[in-house]
Parts: structure tokens; C-alpha cells; sequence
């Protein structure tokens, strides 16, 4: 129906059970029908000798229904982890993604979760946008019909290449990649991920988008997802320090660690190593934990000021822009540049991890108000990227 509406059509006819959702494109008018017979005899201008019972014609649904906000978890359950908190800010106000490393207990999942209730609202455009691929793959709840909340899927290891990207037989559908499409991507126990899958993931990431061919057609699905990987430091997933401590070979461990590709970790911009959490520092610093509610209001500012800044060009946050056109069109300060430059001819960051590091800054710099980002706002960018020897 968004096809139709924008190739100026004004009329459509959609069956009666699909019809509430159909009516959330503006500018068409929807009629729902549950038969063939009755599409024909309208086209012939006679009476609908299967008229469409009241309870499925769906129209009260109609621009009124919003999705009932699944109780989102708050970020002020997640005690300590001051630095991972920031970085969830920063992928939430951003659009960044986000490794997460370290071992069992450390609170890679609870932190995970909390990431899309530090997102806002979808507006109107991407509300229907994202409405559309989950009619597509079928995860849209009847009734309810228009997605207001920023998605969020979190796959199971286990999960097949048409279950992540999307695929299947005959016309493919859309994978969690993107059911996740302006949401967050989860994957828990990331190198315990089929490598295939883990490396189709790459393509979404560069261009938001996931194209499927199959025999039956081709699809393309949007997937400008946050991806949230995490991934135990060792394949016995044992925790240190509590008796039943890992014996897992340092050789053991890098191998594990390796199943998660260079290229795909590159363009992973904040890669944090988490510690667990210790009762010295529970004591310390609860009390301290900033709520969901806190955080999201400086999300929204940072995102209106970065939206004020690419008004006119179609990009919305720091992570949307391409590398070339960032640092020609938003220049930074020299100081922050020639840091940047140095890392790059010290080999410490490649190029494409360069351009993320400059878009990380920016999004420091939105967070605190910052006109631009100087030379510390790109080297909190840069240790964000380097955090624990996690980067390649
Ligand atoms: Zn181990």
C-alpha cells in the first residue's frame, strides 16, 4: 500500500483483516474486503454480496492504534558499569553499535535491554516504515496495528540465515535484522553464531539495507539497526573468581574470540570490556543509578541538535552520514583531526575505523552540547574503540 501511494495511486483493496494497518498510509483511500466475489461485483459498481462484518473491518483500529509500550525495562536496575552505561547513551543518541565483552554475570543482557527505552518514539515516517516490514514478516500484532516503539531482537545462537537476515523459500522474508530496523539487534554469545550469518550481517551494517535473492524474487528490506554483539571472553562461559574458575588456555581463548571476524568488528564503534560486578563496588555506587527516563531526555536532545545539523541532507544521527562527506561538510577542529591522523599512520585504527571514531565524537559532543567535537571528544571516541585491546 506504501508502493501504491507513491506511485500516486488512490485506491486500494486489501483483505478485510489487513485493512486497519492498510489505513496508516496517509492519502489512500483502503477499502477491505473478504472475498474475491465482492471485489468484482464492487468493480461491476453492485453491493458486496460478502459484506465485511463489523469486528474485522478494523477501522476504529485505524490511525488511532499505537502498539501497547511492552513494559521496558529501566536502566536504573543496572548498578555500576558507569562506562557501559555511557556507551549505551552514546550508541542510543548516535545510532552506533556496540561490543560488549566480558564474562558471565557482568550484565551484557540486562544492558542490551535497555537500550531501545533510551530510544524516542518513532515518528510518523519510520512508524509506518517499520509497520511494514513486520506486516511483511508476519510479527505485527493484530488490532494494534502501527509500531511506535523502537524494535528489538535479540536471535538465538542458534538461529538460521533466514531467521537473522531474512530469506526462506519462495518470495524471502525479512529476517530480526530487519524486524530490528530502527531498533536494536542483540546477539548474546555472539562467536557462538553461525560465521555465515555473522558475515551477511556485515552488508547491513554499510548500507542499512538487506537485499534477498531467491528464485521466487527479489526482496529489499530496510536494516538501519543499533547491533548490540556480546560475547563471553572464553568459550566455557565460566566466571572468574568464584570458585569454578575458567581453565580455558589463553590459545582456547583467542580462537573463541577470533570466530568474530576483523570486518566485522571494524565496523563495530564501541567495544567495551566489562568487569563483574563486585560487592565493594554495588555499595559504592548504587544509589547513583541514573533512571531509563534521565538518560532518554538527553538522547533526545543530543538527537534534535544532530538532526538540526543534517536538516535538508536525509540523514537524521552521526552514524547515518558517510565518512567522506562528515569530515568535508562538519569539519572538526585541526587538533582533533591531527589526533585522528596520527592513530591512522600509527596503524592503531584503519580508515573505516577512523570515520567511526569522528562519528562517535560528534555524538560526545551533541551529548554535552558541544558546537563540535575537539581533540577530547575524539579521544574518548578512540578509547572507546581500543577499551580492553578488544579491537582489531
Ligand atoms: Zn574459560
Amino acid at each position: 500500500v506504501v508502493a501504491a501511494a507513491r506511485a500516486g495511486l488512490d485506491r486500494v483493496a486489501v483483505p478485510a483483516q489487513n485493512a486497519a494497518e492498510a489505513r496508516l498510509v496517509p492519502g489512500v483511500h483502503v477499502v477491505g474486503l473478504s472475498s474475491l466475489r465482492g471485489l468484482l461485483a464492487r468493480l461491476r459498481g453492485a453491493e458486496d454480496p460478502d459484506p465485511v462484518e463489523d469486528s474485522v473491518r478494523g477501522e476504529a483500529a485505524g490511525h488511532a492504534g499505537s502498539a501497547p509500550v511492552a513494559a521496558e525495562k529501566d536502566l536504573a536496575d543496572v548498578v555500576g558499569q558507569a562506562t557501559a552505561r555511557w556507551a549505551l547513551e552514546l550508541a542510543a543518541a548516535g545510532g552506533h553499535h556496540l561490543f560488549l565483552l566480558g564474562p558471565p554475570g557482568a550484565g551484557k543482557t540486562m544492558l542490551a535491554e535497555r537500550l531501545p527505552g533510551l530510544l524516542p518514539d518513532l515518528d510518523d515516517e519510520e512508524a509506518l516504515e517499520v509497520t511494514a516490514v513486520h506486516s511483511v514478516a508476519g510479527t505485527l500484532r493484530p488490532g494494534q496495528p502501527l509500531v511506535r516503539r523502537p524494535p528489538y531482537q535479540a536471535p538465538h545462537h542458534s538461529a538460521t540465515m533466514p531467521a537473522v537476515v531474512g530469506g526462506g523459500s519462495g518470495l524471502p522474508r525479512p529476517g530480526a535484522a530487519s524486524v530490528a530496523h530502527r531498533g536494536v539487534l542483540f546477539l548474546d554469545e555472539a562467536p557462538e553464531f553461525a560465521p555465515r550469518v555473522l558475515d551477511a550481517l556485515r552488508e547491513p551494517l554499510e548500507s542499512a539495507e538487506i537485499v534477498l535473492m531467491r528464485a521466487g524474487g527479489t526482496a529489499r528490506y530496510p536494516a538501519r539497526f543499533r547491533l548490540v554483539l556480546a560475547a563471553n571472553p572464553c568459550p566455557c562461559g565460566l566466571a572468574y573468581g568464584k570458585g569454578d574458575e575458567c581453565t580455558c588456555a589463553s590459545m582456547a581463548k583467542r580462537r573463541y574470540l577470533a570466530r568474530l571476524s576483523g570486518p566485522l568488528l571494524d565496523r563495530i564503534d564501541l567495544h567495551l570490556w566489562l568487569d563483574p560486578i563486585t560487592d565493594g563496588r554495588l555499595i559504592r555506587e548504587c544509589g547513583a543509578a541514573e533512571s531509563t527516563a534521565v538518560v532518554a531526555e538527553r538522547v533526545r536532545v543530543a538527537q534534535e541538535r544532530a538532526a538540526h545539523r543534517y536538516a535538508g541532507t536525509g540523514w537524521r544521527c552521526n552514524a547515518e552520514p558517510p565518512g567522506a562527506d562528515l569530515r568535508r561538510r562538519w569539519a572538526a577542529p585541526v587538533d582533533a583531526v591531527a589526533l585522528l591522523e596520527s592513530s591512522l599512520s600509527r596503524g592503531t585504527v584503519s580508515m573505516r575505523g577512523a570515520d567511526r571514531v569522528l562519528r562517535v565524537a560528534w555524538t560526545i559532543a551533541d551529548l554535552a552540547g558541544r558546537a563540535s567535537p575537539g581533540k577530547e571528544e575524539v579521544d574518548m571516541a578512540l578509547h572507546l574503540r581500543r577499551r580492553g585491546g578488544v579491537a582489531a
